[in-house]
């Protein structure tokens, strides 16, 4: 029989317990990756779909440029997980990424079905090309608004499913229950009644994103602060490969203002860069040039900023359809035009961290090392992107790997049916001292990295540690530890990591080396 326990609202005598029928799934995280996995398990089972702020902020309302997959008769998985091997630089799991690309045809198919619209031209779908790829595969919607329409998509699907979803915004996840038959729960600080509560299931998803917003320049929305990576660490779990970041190379350069991104798909319809000095050059350098993958566009950019001494380059598009352009891309376009940029003619931009290639490692069903312990979407780490992610995988990975994820739960009805209740108690703040992580991290572990740089991080990123020892912390400094743990991981493999490859490039080791095609793995020694 089907049994499981919700226990909400502190102070612990106050708590409610409901008794339910069916398997409770705890989803951590409302981006495509929680929310599609949320839809998969819905019918089978009861979720819980946490989520710290509203349900439409993530990174993935924030997307662009598209999702890929191959949809037309003249491409080919074979040739999708050929692109995708070559941008992952040897550390790509090739059985992941047959999976992803093998079953990402199947994932849109169904999408499409249940409603989802991308765009259409003469009755097809309108595909584009990205950077790494070498044939137009990436479906999009509203132009550039593919994030925002899939997530409203999917939020719409949530909706339809309730009450066998039951969402909880504002709950903010601090830490994970984790007991000898594996983690049984989280509990979250509640931003409406400003208390902690308790919540239990039979199987935790963690679907809470990356770690961009550590950086001071990055395209990533302020959630994305790598608490699911820091939760998991902390209860045991493994991390891999996270000195891979990547960097989009071009995201608007303003001084004082947000690194908004400019999609790879602008560079695909044709887009040049040229350094300040009027130079193009990634032509002639490189064979894709400026559709080279974004470790080598985003380096190079680097590099001129350096040369010519300035903070941006130029995207230039005065040779391209100016109609083009704006139906295209509506809302860079409008981003421009608000802020006194012309985009049928150039933007200035720099790189910026986007996207976190490492993660909680997971297998193919996402399963972590922990039991009733998942992972999903851009917080974890199946192998599948190697050492740096070929554009437009990541919103697939969500589908693909959540349909794996809910799969694997409901192949079993393995319950949980005794939970211990565990104290838990908000305490004091610690007081903030005059510390910039964001920077450290741009400047110590950004695109160019090197030994004596980033050891004064960690030692740096240590100090601060040894302040957020207490476990009664406050809701403040809960997140203040996370984000160091989550920051400390990254400085940690990057510091073991003594080569240059994909994602993470060092300039005291800037030769891929051959002894190094393996994982850097961190793990909390108990
Ligand atoms: C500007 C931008 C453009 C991009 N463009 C593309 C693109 O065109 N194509 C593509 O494939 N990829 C793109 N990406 C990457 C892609 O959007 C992400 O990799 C993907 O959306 C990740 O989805 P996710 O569900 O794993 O995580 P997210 O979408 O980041 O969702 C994480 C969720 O977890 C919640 N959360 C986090 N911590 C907690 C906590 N402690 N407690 C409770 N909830 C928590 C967050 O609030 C959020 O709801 C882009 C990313 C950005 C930032």
């Amino acid at each position: 029989m089907y049994c499981a326990w919700l226990a909400v609202s502190l102070p612990q005598e106050k708590y409610t317990i409901m008794a339910l029928r069916k398997k409770t799934c705890i989803v951590v995280g409302s981006g495509l990756a929680g929310l599609y996995t949320a839809c998969m398990l819905a019918k089978h089972s009861k979720v819980l779909l946490l989520t710290k702020e509203d349900i439409d902020e993530s990174n993935s309302f924030h997307a662009q440029g598209g999702i890929a997959a191959v949809t037309e008769d003249d491409d080919s998985p074979l040739e999708h997980f050929d692109d995708t091997v070559e941008a992952g630089r040897g550390l790509c799991d090739e059985e992941a990424v047959k999976v992803l690309t093998e079953e990402a045809p199947a994932r849109i198919e169904e999408v499409i079905d249940w409603g989802m619209k991308f765009d259409t031209r003469n009755g097809h779908l309108e595909l584009g090309l990205e950077g790494g790829h070498h044939h137009h595969r990436i479906l999009h919607a509203g132009g550039d608004a593919t994030g925002k329409n899939i997530t409203l998509f999917m939020i719409g699907q949530v909706l339809k499913r309730q009450p066998d979803i039951q969402i909880l915004s504002n709950e903010e996840a601090l830490k994970l229950l984790v007991d000898k038959e594996g983690c049984k729960g989280v509990v979250c600080y509640n931003h409406k009644h400003h208390s902690p509560d308790f919540i239990y299931g039979d199987e935790v998803i963690l679907a809470t994103g990356g770690v961009g917003a550590l950086f001071s320049r990055t395209t990533n929305p302020p959630t994305a602060t790598g608490s699911g990576i820091a939760m998991a660490y902390e209860a045991g779990a493994e991390i891999r490969d996270m000195e891979f970041i990547q960097f989009h190379p071009t995201a608007v350069y303003m001084e004082g203002k947000e690194a908004f991104l400019v999609s790879e798909a602008v560079r695909g319809e044709g887009a040049r860069l040229y350094n300040i000095n009027g130079e193009r050059f990634m032509y002639g350098k490189y064979p894709l040039a400026e559709l080279e993958p974004r470790d080598v566009v985003a380096r190079q950019i680097f590099l001129e900023m350096r040369k010519t001494k300035s903070p941006y380059v130029n995207l230039t598009l005065d040779h391209l359809d100016s109609e083009m352009i704006r139906h295209r891309f509506p809302n860079i376009f409008k981003y421009c035009a608000d802020n006194g940029i012309d985009m049928t003619q150039r933007i200035p931009v720099a790189p910026a961290a986007h996207y976190t290639v490492g993660g909680i490692t997971t297998d193919l069903r996402g399963r972590t090392n922990i039991a009733h312990l998942y992972a999903v979407g851009e917080v974890a780490s199946t192998g599948l992107m190697g050492a740096n992610r070929l554009a437009s995988n990541s919103l697939i990975e969500c589908l693909v790997f959540g349909k794996r994820v809910a799969d694997d739960i409901l192949r079993n009805d393995d319950m949980r049916n005794e939970y211990a209740y565990n104290s838990f108690e908000l305490g004091k703040e610690i007081e903030q001292p005059d510390f910039d992580l964001g920077k450290l991290l741009m400047e110590n572990a950004g695109i160019i990295r090197c030994e004596e740089e980033l050891q004064q991080a960690l030692d740096a990123i240590d100090n601060q540690l040894e302040r957020y020892k207490a476990e009664d912390l406050s809701l403040l400094s809960w997140r203040e530890k996370h984000k160091l743990t989550a920051a400390k991981i990254i400085v940690a493999s990057a510091l073991q990591r003594k080569e240059s490859r994909g994602g993470h490039y060092r300039s005291d080791y800037p030769k891929q080396q051959d002894e190094w095609q393996k994982h850097t793995v961190v793990k909390k020694e108990k």
